[in-house]
């Protein structure tokens, strides 16, 4: 199936009579017959439902649909993006480990890789997103264990050299993980390029409505763990009743242990109400993904009309930076956001946005309507003009999120807005 057909049928195949639209499973448990037939199910938890802190049979329809869409073998939901970054790189390195990270990541990501899971004794070791191979592998140590890095930046919109990085990745004997949240599956498949692992913050064009925050891990089964790397993968897991997950699920080692060890002991899965919510938002994915490509280039070019910004930024620009990195891995749209550096800086900037009378000022990005965040003013108001610009944010940066209205609609409401500027 294509991915417009999958996002409508992959996960459920309803049986005789059922219904048509997978049921929302709202049950922390499930009933067995007897004592050994749950026995069995930890033995094999492939087998069945055990305890919604780690599946779900709604969760279950939509972790198959989305590693369908990636091309993966399996996936894993989580109750946020953030809970999918950290879990994603906690499956791979323990204390006194380390990994690589391209240092253009989304703000949240940043502050986790390099504050938090350095107080838990985890080394992010940050690389510019245009490094060359040579330049990546020179910063792998021993104790490396993962390289990490995002499909298209949120906020910079800077598009990863998926295959240099995963060429750099596996010469080293590590898996390369790819953040693919503001592409979707629709727009790119990291795993086509080489990536091992693919997560995503679900919050975003996923879910589609602003509804729920949710994440997914996806599991290309790909990766060799074997190698020598990753005794966790190779010797028996104590944890988990020896369980060897490079024998015992060779299929997919990574996503089920990270199942069987992270998520049993962290718990931060989504309900069943969250996947039926979820699985929503994934069957017009493909649509409304195609509608805000077409917005957002349309929108880019209009913004470069009006000579009111220093900057516009967006890939699908044949004079933006990364216009031939996004032919290469964004071929059919480089989707709906776009970085503007207003001319007269914050001031102008906060005018600009004030005076938008339909885009709303939130903080959010990838909703179904337009909206605009000004990251001096909210995300990074803590730092100077000269500190801004010191980690790359320009004071009079806004960060515009195209919406799926008519274009002639968030035209007049920027128009009315400049007006003014
Ligand atoms: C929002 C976002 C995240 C974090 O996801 P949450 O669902 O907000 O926890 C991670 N990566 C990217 C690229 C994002 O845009």
């Amino acid at each position: 199936m294509k991915n417009e057909t999958k996002c409508l049928h992959s996960g459920y195949t309803p049986e005789n009579g059922a219904p048509r639209v997978m049921p929302i499973y709202q049950s922390t448990t499930y009933r067995f017959n007897s004592t050994d037939e749950i026995g069995d199910v930890f033995n094999d938890p492939t087998k069945a439902h055990i305890y919604t802190r780690f599946t779900n049979p709604t969760v279950d329809v939509v972790e198959k649909k989305i590693a369908d869409l990636e091309n993966g073998v399996a996936a894993m939901c989580t109750s946020s993006g953030q809970m999918a970054s950290l879990m994603s790189i906690l499956n791979l390195c323990h204390a006194g480990d380390s990994f690589i990270s391209s240092s253009s990541i989304y703000g949240g990501t940043l502050n986790l890789f390099a504050v938090t899971l350095k107080k838990l004794g985890i080394e992010c070791i940050f690389v510019d997103v245009d490094s060359s191979q040579e330049e990546i592998l020179s910063a792998v140590k021993p104790n490396t264990k993962a390289v990490f890095g995002e499909t298209l930046t949120n906020p910079s919109l800077q598009v990863l050299d998926i295959e240099r990085f995963a060429n750099a990745a596996h010469k080293a004997g590590i898996p390369l993980i790819v953040d693919n949240t503001f592409p979707t599956p629709i727009l790119c498949r990291p795993i086509e390029h080489g990536a091992d692992i693919v997560i995503h913050s679900t919050s975003k064009y996923m879910d589609g409505h602003a509804l729920q925050v949710g994440g997914v891990i996806v599991d290309s089964g790909k990766f060799d763990f074997t190698n020598g790397k990753f005794p966790d993968f190779t010797e028996p897991d104590d944890s988990y009743h020896g369980t060897i997950y490079t024998k015992d699920y060779s299929f997919a080692p990574y996503i089920i242990k990270a199942r069987m060890q992270l998520m049993r002991d962290f718990g931060a899965y989504p309900s069943g109400n969250s996947g039926f919510l979820l699985n929503l938002g994934l069957e017009t994915l493909a649509v409304r993904m195609k509608r805000y490509c077409e917005n957002a280039q349309k929108m880019a070019e209009y913004f470069v009309s009006t000579g009111k910004f220093d900057e516009v930024r967006y890939p699908g620009l044949f004079s933006d930076k990364y216009y031939n990195l996004a032919q290469k891995y964004l071929p059919n749209g480089q989707s709906g956001v776009i970085s503007l550096t207003v001319k007269g800086g914050k001031k102008a900037a906060v005018k600009f946005m004030d005076g938008l009378k339909m885009a709303s000022n939130e903080v959010h990005v990838a909703d179904i309507r337009t909206c605009v965040l000004h990251p001096a003013s909210a995300t990074h108001r803590q730092l100077t003009d000269e500190q801004l610009i010191a980690c790359g944010i320009n004071p009079g940066l806004v960060r515009f999120s195209v919406g799926l209205e008519n274009i002639d609609d968030i035209i007049e409401d920027v128009e009315n807005s400049l007006k003014n500027i």
